[in-house]
């Protein structure tokens, strides 16, 4: 353990030798705390900073969006593989064609749009408030996009 650990660790017990600070992983109360580790769930502790509103509302907002559209193309490309193994090829060869080019299309966009919005989620969070609600916005139109292009074109 370098000098530098050892003084987190000899700050981490100062802060926590008064205080009632719960685990954030087992909510054990850690008041006294003699180590640098939960003594009811044995995780490693750290003192830290953190952000008193981080900002999350409007980013999981879209991911929610993103996440409805991918979701709903990948739930109906599940049903009908489980339709294909129970009934076979019965629906009509234009029609299973459609439906899988369809969703399988709607499933990549949503997830590129999902993948997009978990990978630059801290940097999508620093944006102004603005900017944080058109994109959720987007995430919402386009998987209502997704949801009205797979229904009016499916007979
Ligand atoms: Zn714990």
């Amino acid at each position: 353990m370098t000098d530098a650990d050892q003084r987190e660790v000899e700050e981490l017990k100062s802060y926590l030798s008064a205080r009632d600070v719960v685990c954030p992983s087992c909510a054990y109360n850690l008041r006294g705390l003699t180590a640098d580790v939960c003594p009811e769930c044995r995780q490693s502790l750290r003192l830290g900073v953190s952000l008193a509103e981080p900002r999350l509302g409007w980013w999981l907002c879209g991911v929610v969006g993103a996440g409805f559209g991918c979701g709903l193309n990948s739930l109906l490309l599940y049903y009908i593989a489980i339709q294909w193994v129970a009934r076979g090829w019965s629906l009509g060869r234009t029609f299973m064609d459609w439906f899988i080019i369809m969703n399988v299309g709607g499933a990549a966009v949503m997830g590129v749009v999902l993948a997009a919005m978990l990978k630059f989620g801290r940097r999508l969070r620093r944006l102004s408030t603005g900017k944080r609600i058109a994109i959720a916005g987007v995430c919402w139109l386009l998987t209502l996009a997704d949801a009205t292009v797979f229904s009016l074109t499916i007979k």
